[in-house]
């Protein structure tokens, strides 16, 4: 019996995927996209595709009948809701002492993300791909990566007069005063958009609390960017709630894939096989790296290197709060889009890149939150488990010490100059910083080790990693434009020497 086959097999919908499926396409290679989760078009009785944040429902989470919001209590009260079990949008991977949250279906992380696009300090690159031409990165790919994902900036005249910032204005403020600089975050939320949002001219997406599970408006999330374009080329087909478990080789040198399909409630109705040519892995650093662990330590893809499962990092992800006092309201309508960072990355001994986040609750918290990125050399192993045939992510808590070290170094400083406090009834203890959680999962299979300096996973031909797991475990701010400006440079390459 023959089995499916498709030319080129790319497994994952998030943002090293959707480049390399366009750029194949683009090329007349016929590609199949495999994507555990959803598509996220259809509305549900509201009328709406995604739930907000205020009011959470199956649509939230990844098969779970509890959400788990990064920020789990307030005044130590539990904010979190039980759902109902379903393929929602957001993942919270538990791997011991940390989550790993990821966004599942169409589009991966960009359909949970807070849109942050923003470009590495060159020096910070250059060291985390030393075999990475950075002058052609920052020339031309970081560009082509932009301008792909509609990155747009905030109109700063706006951004002095409105509601939906005054969270960030009164951060800034605190920052000046503590004499540190701040920067404005570009992104990809279409900021003209979210300004008619305030306006009342259109219904309310940024502003009204829909981040972590989803946008129904104005953010350029892949499937209206990349995977568009990838499916307008006639080449590339995307196949959902298709769970890629397995990866192996046939004697003439097909890659086979054992996939389980799933229904809408996560259940698998069906395994069938898929053959590819050429394979490219863009499940993310979680998911590409435990394919690569599973392939290597069954046997079945036995000459993978040992590197795979190295260099994986939270992105020194720090979440903090600080209290502010009655005269410094943060505001009851805040965009969920953050839109300003404190910038002392060059900062010699505490280095920190701290996004203003919102507190999107409806009513004035008198908060200041923080997602911070900071340099920590520490680094994570993920290896399989034969017993459970899974992957084990083996990261302690101990080793975030270093980011609590550089965040505590700057929020001191900015509650001292402002005569402020830390909030520490925000993470279901009394715990000031929350390091049990990234966002930001980097590395397992790094560019210049587990693979080539072109993403060529090595002791194989014709199988390529795309995604995060490129990065080396801390990028120094948030990652997505850096994953999609290297997967832009890798197929390029890839295209012109291996499929000609
Ligand atoms: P992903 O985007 O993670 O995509 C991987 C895809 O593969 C997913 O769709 C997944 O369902 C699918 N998949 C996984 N395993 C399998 C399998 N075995 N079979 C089939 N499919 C599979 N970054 C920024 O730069 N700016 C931000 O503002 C920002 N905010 C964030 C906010 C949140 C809440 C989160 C969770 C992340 C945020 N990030 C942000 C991080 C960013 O979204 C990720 O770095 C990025 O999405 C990673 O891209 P990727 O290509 O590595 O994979």
């Amino acid at each position: 019996s023959r089995r499916d086959f498709s030319p080129a097999v790319v497994v994952g919908t998030g943002y090293g995927a959707a480049v390399t499926a366009l750029r194949l396409g683009q090329a007349g290679i016929p590609t199949v996209m495999l994507e555990m989760g959803r598509l996220w078009d259809t509305p549900g009785d509201d009328g709406r595709v995604f739930c907000d944040m205020l009011n959470p429902d199956r649509r939230a989470m990844w098969l779970a009948t509890r959400t788990q919001m990064p920020l789990s209590s307030f005044l130590w009260l539990d904010i979190d809701r039980r759902i109902e079990r379903f393929t929602g949008v957001l993942d919270c991977v538990h791997h011991g002492d940390i989550s790993v949250y990821v966004g599942r279906g169409v589009g991966g992380g960009s359909l949970v993300n807070g849109a942050m696009a923003v470009t590495p300090k060159r020096a910070t690159f250059a060291e985390a791909f030393p075999d990475v031409d950075s002058d052609g990165m920052y020339r031309t790919y970081f560009p082509r990566a932009a301008a792909m994902l509609g990155v747009n900036h905030i109109d700063p005249a706006w951004f002095e007069t409105c509601e939906s910032y005054r969270y960030a204005r009164v951060s800034r403020a605190h920052a000046h005063n503590a004499g540190l600089t701040t920067t404005f975050v570009p992104s990809v939320y279409d900021f003209a958009r979210m300004r008619r949002e305030e306006a009342g001219e259109v219904p309310r997406s940024a502003l009204a609390a829909e981040v972590i599970y989803g946008n129904n408006h104005g953010k350029r999330s892949l499937d209206k960017t990349y995977l568009a374009d990838a499916l307008g080329t006639g080449c590339v087909s995307i196949r959902t709630l298709h769970h890629v478990r397995a990866i192996e080789q046939d004697a003439d040198g097909t890659y086979v894939l054992t996939v389980d399909e799933l229904d809408l409630d996560g259940t698998r109705v069906a395994t069938r096989q898929l053959g590819a040519r050429y394979l490219f892995l863009g499940a993310g650093s979680l998911g590409s790296t435990e394919l690569l662990l599973r392939a290597r330590d069954t046997g079945a893809l036995p000459g993978l290197s040992p590197l795979i499962g190295r260099d994986w990092g939270p992105n020194g992800n720090v979440m903090v709060g600080r209290a502010n006092r009655p005269r410094d309201r943060t505001g009851t309508v805040q965009s969920g889009m953050p839109a300003l960072g404190i910038d002392a990355w060059d900062d010699p001994r505490h280095p920190v890149f701290a996004e203003v986040a919102p507190m999107p609750a409806g009513v004035e918290l008198w908060v200041s939150l923080y997602l911070a990125v900071t340099r920590n050399p520490e680094r994570g192993l993920l290896t399989y488990d034969a017993g459970s045939d899974r992957v084990r992510l083996h990261w302690l808590s101990g080793q975030a010490q270093p980011s609590v070290d550089q965040a505590k170094a700057l929020f001191d400083r900015l509650n001292a100059a402002n005569g402020t406090e830390y909030r520490s009834d925000l993470f279901g203890d009394t715990r000031v910083f929350e390091t049990r959680l990234t966002y930001h999962p980097l590395g397992g299979a790094v560019l210049g080790k587990a693979t080539d300096a072109y993403g060529r996973v090595r002791g194989q031909r014709r199988l390529y990693v795309t995604d995060g797991s490129l990065v080396p475990g801390n990028i120094g701010v948030n990652p997505f434009l850096t994953i999609t400006a290297l997967a832009e440079r890798n197929i390029e390459r890839i295209l012109a020497e291996d499929l000609r």
